[in-house]
């Protein structure tokens, strides 16, 4: 498949995102079992995981959007832009962090400073795909759906310049 100048090709199946997402959402529900969740989608390459992922999570939950940015292309930037702000309370509150995918892992540590700042009581992470090699942090990512080597990816919510969101399985970039 082509989006603008480059070529994607088949990684991940609808049916593997789909056992796994649910596999995932099992896992979530033990181990919140009688606690109430603040879920938190980070949004825009989320979308598409956090829609199919909660339907999996059994418990009485609240939801909320935020929408950061650090990618240009295919290259990360380094730098987080918060674009949608949090609203509600998290003060005390025990948040699940709903990810696409965790590179480098800034975007990540920027979410965990914000929701330690503003006294969130546990922070949990669930990111469908994690690129272990090029992960530069220490904090565990609770959740983990797929971890895939160091190959730009898009589909299932996550995108190459605005293109590929809808498309229901996950493509890798074709690098010959
Ligand atoms: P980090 O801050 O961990 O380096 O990057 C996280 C963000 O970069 C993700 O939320 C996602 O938006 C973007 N990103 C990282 N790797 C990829 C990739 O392979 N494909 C796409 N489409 N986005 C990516």
């Amino acid at each position: 498949m082509k989006l603008h100048d480059k070529t994607f090709e088949p990684f991940l199946s609808k049916e593997e995102i789909a056992n796994r997402v649910a596999e995932l959402g099992k896992q979530i529900t033990q181990d919140y079992t009688n606690k109430e969740l603040y879920i938190v989608v980070v949004l825009n390459g989320a979308f598409m995981f956090a829609s199919d992922l909660v339907k999996h999570i059994q418990l009485t939950s609240d939801m909320s959007f935020i929408k950061v940015s650090s990618y240009q292309g295919t290259e990360t930037t380094g730098i987080v832009r918060d674009l949608i702000g949090l609203e509600g309370d998290v003060n005390g509150k025990d948040i699940l962090l709903i990810e696409d995918i965790v590179d480098t892992g800034g975007t990540l540590s920027h979410l965990l400073k914000m929701f330690g700042d503003r006294g969130a009581k546990s922070i949990a992470i669930a990111s469908l795909l994690f690129k272990k090699e090029a992960y530069q942090k220490e904090h565990a990512i609770d959740y983990v759906g797929f971890e895939i080597p160091n190959k730009f990816v898009v589909g299932y919510g996550l995108d190459y310049d605005g293109l590929g969101r809808n498309i229901p399985e996950i493509l890798k970039l074709n690098e010959n």
